[in-house]
């Protein structure tokens, strides 16, 4: 059952990302703060950086979550404390999954190509997950399935009968869907699961409601299908899950279920910056990014809907 009551239109906002980059921040917002377990989410690009350094995100670290990092267009070098050094370019998944402390560094390589484009993705691990040991994994290939003139990757999750091979911990979705040329399309979704839809590049009509780049669809559980209508060439993003029950603490790079875990993830970076509990970042140059000073108050808890605790 499609209802256009059950979607809601959520505009991002800009957020500058270091020197070089505006990244549109899709998630989280004050009402909305998940989809499923996805519980952040950047849009960078498509910029130019033909004449300029790209992404250039030094050492620094995470807690609770797993990164997934999935590009239009470009190349990042990904390095991290457990020695993994990967490049990632278009159409391949790089996940971080970070357990209870890791670090890495994300950079533009000095010899790339002029666009850049990308998600950057973060998923909260659940309480069952999160102290787990932190683990890195690099899919150059994912399925994915041409039906006319829509192409769908399955980047994490399942959708339909394709399952990534990405190692998650609930049950979600994460897929590309891509036109080359104007199309109707009816996607079967996971009625349990509620869900996003954001558009990567050209536009498109989602439920009957216009989207475009900058804001994120979302859509409530209960649907076992949703249309996706584009005049031309168009990518779009579809996030979804379970929705997680979980309370959460998110500050800076960290996800954590208190006050203290996160004082405590601080201090453990501040004191070392990249010492025993995160490690360092082999073979990147660039210093470790200081955590910002904490809030003067107490950080809360917040559920998916941004209800304190
Ligand atoms: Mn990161």
């Amino acid at each position: 059952m499609t209802q256009i009551a059950d979607s809601v239109l959520l505009p991002g906002h800009d957020v500058p990302l270091g020197r070089w980059t505006t990244v549109r921040r899709l998630l989280p917002q004050k009402e909305r703060r998940m989809v499923g377990a996805w519980c952040f989410v950047d849009h960078f690009g498509p910029d130019d950086v033909s004449s300029r350094p790209g992404m250039q995100i030094p050492p620094h670290p995470h807690t609770g979550l797993q990164t997934v990092t999935w590009l239009a267009e470009g190349v990042i070098e990904h390095r991290d404390s457990l020695g993994s050094h990967q490049l990632i370019s278009p159409g391949q998944l790089n996940l971080m999954t970070s357990g209870n402390g890791i670090a890495h560094s994300e950079f533009t390589p000095p010899d790339h190509p002029p666009g850049m484009h990308g998600l950057q993705l973060w998923l909260a691990l659940p309480d069952a997950a999160r102290h787990g040991p932190a683990t890195f994994e690099h899919h150059p290939i994912l399925p994915a399935l041409a039906d006319g003139t829509v192409t769908i990757t399955v980047v994490a999750g399942s959708l339909a009968d394709l399952r990534s091979p990405a190692t998650v911990h609930t049950p979600l979705v994460g897929a590309e869907l891509r036109t080359a040329a104007p199309s109707r399309y009816s996607l079967d979704l996971e009625p349990t699961f509620e869900h996003g839809l954001l558009v990567m590049s050209g536009s498109a009509t989602v439920a009957g409601s216009p989207l475009e780049p900058g804001s994120l669809l979302y859509l409530a559980r209960g649907r076992t299908s949703v249309t996706v209508e584009t005049a031309g060439p168009a990518r779009l993003f579809l996030l979804g899950g379970e929705p997680f029950d979980e309370p959460l603490v998110m500050w800076w790079n960290f996800v954590g279920r208190s006050h203290e875990e996160i004082v405590a993830a601080r201090s453990d970076w501040m004191a070392e910056l990249g010492g025993s509990r995160f490690g360092t970042v082999a073979g990147c140059s660039a210093p470790p990014l200081p955590a910002p000073e904490l809030p003067s108050v107490r950080l809360r808890a917040r559920d998916r809907q941004g209800k304190t605790f």
